[in-house]
């Protein structure tokens, strides 16, 4: 579905967060802006792209960067079927924004062959087809490093400061790395919520595995435990 606020309506919003952040205080979330979608019954996630599109990350961002007097409209390239799912999440996979999670995939020196990237960098999956820039296994997929962005067959899991699915996708797609740019909280809350139980220093790999369904069949990314064998 995509959503069009008419400028009044885009007004109401304003003026709705406004009016709580300056009681409340902005506590960098868009707590605020849902609520005011949950009383229109706006749509939260259609609402998120436009506010997102506008540089609104935030409550306080919303009252500063939404643009008032005109109409807004989902953006078409922030709609996931246009976008496509270059990381082939399952289908139906969900996830809010602000779920939150405390762990994270580093890279760790040594570990296993085909590990470029840097001690320590955060690493995520590289999305379908990327093409790593060193030399790794075809069979299985990579993991990029975010500040490197060289590959890693291989990563170990490390615990982290409280961190949303929408932070550690901004953080991710922000770091500069053109096959990274389409990298959103679907796939942060994918990803983490993957290795939410596993303990820390556990190895982790990630590949694209086959699942045949009874209607259907299709490819899917997978984040797993692995075994190092020395
Ligand atoms: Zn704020």
């Amino acid at each position: 579905m995509s959503l069009t606020l008419d400028a009044s309506r885009v007004d109401s919003l304003i003026s709705f967060v406004d009016r709580r952040v300056r009681k409340n205080g902005c506590d960098h979330t868009h707590r605020f802006s849902e609520e005011w979608a949950h009383d229109e019954s706006v749509d939260w996630h259609d609402l998120l792209d436009i506010l997102e599109a506008n540089g609104c990350f935030c409550d306080c961002e919303v009252v500063l960067n939404l643009p008032d007097g005109e109409d807004l409209e989902t953006p078409p390239m922030a709609r996931p079927a246009d976008r496509g799912n270059p990381w082939l999440l399952p289908p139906g996979f969900v996830c809010e924004p602000s779920a939150v999670f405390t762990k994270v995939i580093v890279c760790q020196e040594g570990l296993g062959r085909s590990t470029y990237a840097m001690n320590g960098e955060l690493l995520v999956p590289a999305p379908k087809g990327a093409k790593s820039r060193r030399r790794v296994r075809k069979l299985v997929n990579f993991f990029i490093g975010c500040q490197s962005g060289l590959p890693s067959e291989v990563g170990v899991i490390r615990q982290c400061e409280e961190i949303s699915a929408l932070d550690f996708a901004r953080k991710v797609a922000g770091a500069g790395f053109e096959e990274l740019a389409a990298f959103t909280y679907r796939e942060a809350g994918f990803v983490l919520s993957r290795i939410a139980s596993l303990q820390p220093s556990m190895a982790v790999g990630t590949d694209f595995a086959d699942r045949v369904g009874v209607a259907s069949r299709h490819v899917e990314l997978t984040v797993h435990r692995v075994i190092m064998t020395p």
